[in-house]
């Protein structure tokens, strides 16, 4: 029986925990949920609720047409702004595998950003550290997420162009970044590793930390975060 419900956990044969919390870290019955949410007590993943504000979906006018906002436009402004945030991940809590945004319209999805960190430690800390911070003039909703394995979380058919759900799917939409933007930010870092000897990386570390903290006390004054 023990075996069962083990190879049935977050399935949607199990009636007693959530499988859409279980895989997307997010459900749209949120707490009212008639199965359980298993909060995760560690995780290499974190989830920045409802952060990222895709100008296109605040830019429809009444009628429905879409204005001013063109697709290059919008793709240079999310880029923007996985570039900041994926930057301040790894400059102030630590090395950052993996980083997805959700384009995604149901409340419990919109705008939501999962930051996948080397290092649960990492996780854990940026979690306390992000809510008591702000951005965009809101406050942080950072929370330890299940998510590990995106494949399982995100929707193939909007991969393919194909989802008739549309904005309100319940898997997640990620929205990719452009291929200029992957290649700075996840080859960057591999050159950094490349040329850094372990040791030297040690004893730059108080040093690092250091011109971290004047850096980000600069962008607290002028950036969004
Ligand atoms: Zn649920
Ligand atoms: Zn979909």
């Amino acid at each position: 029986m023990a075996e069962y419900l083990a190879s049935i956990f977050g399935t949607e044969k199990d009636k007693v925990n959530c499988s859409f919390y279980f895989k997307i870290g997010a459900c749209r019955h949120g707490d009212r949920c008639s199965r359980l949410h298993n909060k995760p007590t560690f995780s290499q993943t974190i989830a920045l609720l409802n952060i990222y504000r895709n100008p296109q979906n605040s830019s429809q006018s009444a009628d429905g047409l879409r204005c001013a906002v063109s697709d290059v436009e919008m793709q240079e402004h999310y880029d923007e702004f996985f570039e900041e945030v994926f930057t301040e991940m790894e400059e102030k809590y630590g090395e950052v595998e993996e980083m997805n945004v959700c384009d995604n319209l149901g409340d419990h999805l919109v705008g939501n950003v999962y930051v996948k960190f080397r290092r649960e430690e990492d996780a854990e800390k940026a979690v306390i550290d992000l809510n008591n911070r702000w951005f965009n003039g809101q406050p942080i909703h950072a929370e330890l997420s299940p998510v590990t394995d995106f494949r399982e979380a995100c929707c193939r058919q909007y991969e393919m162009g194909e989802c008739t759900r549309g904005g309100f799917c319940n898997f997640m939409h990620l929205k990719p970044i452009s291929r200029e933007l992957r290649r700075e930010l996840y080859g960057r870092r591999r050159k950094k590793h490349r040329s850094r000897s372990r040791s030297r990386e040690r004893r730059s570390r108080s040093r690092d930390r250091e011109r971290d903290r004047r850096r980000s006390r600069d962008r607290e004054r002028s950036g969004r975060f």
